[in-house]
């Protein structure tokens, strides 16, 4: 019979309590991590859906998976195949220039054949039929392709990328990624949606420029920036000239497509910051940001020229002249004081009045109704 020496089973025992220890340590760290994951996670879908423009979106997603993720590279993909998403996100000033993580694709070409019919997604080593979806010299060793479908349509995908070999492998655990997926599609659906109706819901179906609730919501935030700043802003108010007459001549129908054809030309001749509006009828009204009257008598002297010389034609190729007559006001700002209701209406009344005169003067012109604030407090003192 083997005699056992107490105090080397005593030893064995506490070597095989300290390795379970050291394990336990090990698994409870491993748990507050995960935890910690978790409640990061947890955050960025909250944030996800709480964002309210395209813009956010694609910067949150860019950011905010990559710290979460803990990834050396994230990059967005998104099927815009009439250019609209790249309209959307320059009109919210988003640079797309120097931001080459967001990748616009103007079919799904590229992505089914990434993701195949029904759209899996991709877990594995990076190759070459990747390399849209990582524009870098030296891309990510491994990679996790996640295709954003809602009811039906891919939309893009959101394409996670890392250095480190043991990461994405095929048939790892995916719940965390197939979550961010699924809300991130839905996301995408509804920044969409919103930013399609918040457009369509200030343009001008006729015309295709923006329409004057449009213009009235923009009033306030240009005669801001223009305060804020200390510079100028100018207004255009341009009004087709006789137009009752091409309607009564040509029809109605050929009076539209004069009214789109001239606010066409009108849009050429400004500054895509520039804000243009139909603001009723024949009438159009535009905001020149910085610009003070010389400068939009300058802009407006131009756009009349255009308009007499432009050739107009109706569906018969019948040529057809049409002349505007625009007035124009300047907003000089006035930053010691705050900016009031009666600044924007003044400021408007002033290229109104100076529109009527144009009119007056027998149309075909422009007429400067001078600078608000201080011409105008003469011209009120002058009429009481
Ligand atoms: P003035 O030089 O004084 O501006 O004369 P005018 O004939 O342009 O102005 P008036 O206000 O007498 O008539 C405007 C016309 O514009 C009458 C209206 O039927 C026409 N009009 C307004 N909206 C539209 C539209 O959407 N389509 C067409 N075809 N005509 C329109
Ligand atoms: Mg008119
Ligand atoms: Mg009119």
């Amino acid at each position: 019979m083997n005699e056992t020496d107490p105090d080397a089973e005593i030893d064995d025992l506490q070597t095989e309590l300290c390795i379970l220890q050291s394990h336990l340590e090990r698994l409870i760290a491993r748990i507050r991590q995960n935890d910690a994951k978790l409640c990061q996670f947890q955050s960025l879908e909250t944030q996800l859906l709480s964002l309210n423009s395209l813009r956010e979106l694609v910067e949150y997603v860019l950011d905010d998976t990559r710290t979460v993720f803990e990834l050396d590279c994230v990059t967005l993909a998104l099927v815009d195949p009439n250019g609209k998403l790249q309209q959307f996100m320059q009109e919210d000033g988003l640079g797309l220039d120097s931001l080459k993580e967001l990748i616009l694709l103007d079919s799904d070409r590229t992505l089914t054949q990434l993701f195949g019919k029904a759209f899996r997604p991709y877990l594995g080593a990076f190759d070459s039929r990747h390399g849209t979806l990582f524009p870098y010299s030296s891309p990510p060793t491994n990679i996790a392709l996640l295709p954003l479908v809602r009811r039906g349509e891919l939309l893009g995908a959101l394409n996670l990328g890392s250095h480190d070999p043991d990461r994405f492998i095929i048939g790892m655990a995916t719940d965390f990624l197939d979550r961010l997926r699924a809300i991130l599609s839905i996301c995408l659906e509804n920044t969409l949606n919103f930013e399609l109706l918040r457009r369509t819901s200030f343009i001008d179906t006729l015309t295709g420029v923006n329409n004057r609730r449009f213009f009235e919501q923009r009033l306030g935030e240009e005669l801001g920036l223009a305060q804020r700043r200390n510079e100028p802003i100018a207004c255009l108010f341009l009004d087709i000239d006789h137009f009752k007459t091409v309607n009564d001549t040509y029809g109605h129908q050929t009076g539209d497509l004069v009214l789109a054809e001239v606010a066409a030309q009108i849009r050429s001749q400004l500054r895509s910051n520039d804000v243009l509006a139909r603001y009723g009828g024949e009438e159009f009204v535009a905001l020149l940001s910085t610009a003070d009257e010389r400068r939009a008598l300058e802009v407006a002297e131009r756009i009349r020229k255009r308009i007499e010389s432009s050739k107009i034609v109706d569906h018969n190729e019948q040529p057809i002249s049409v002349t505007l007559s625009i007035g124009v006001s300047e907003y000089t700002p006035t930053p010691s004081s705050a900016l009031t209701e009666t600044d924007k209406q003044r400021f408007l009344e002033l290229a109104d009045q100076a529109l009527y005169h144009a009119k007056r003067a027998g149309r075909n012109r422009v007429h400067s109704g001078g600078a608000y604030p201080a011409l105008h407090e003469k011209w009120v003192a002058s009429q009481s």
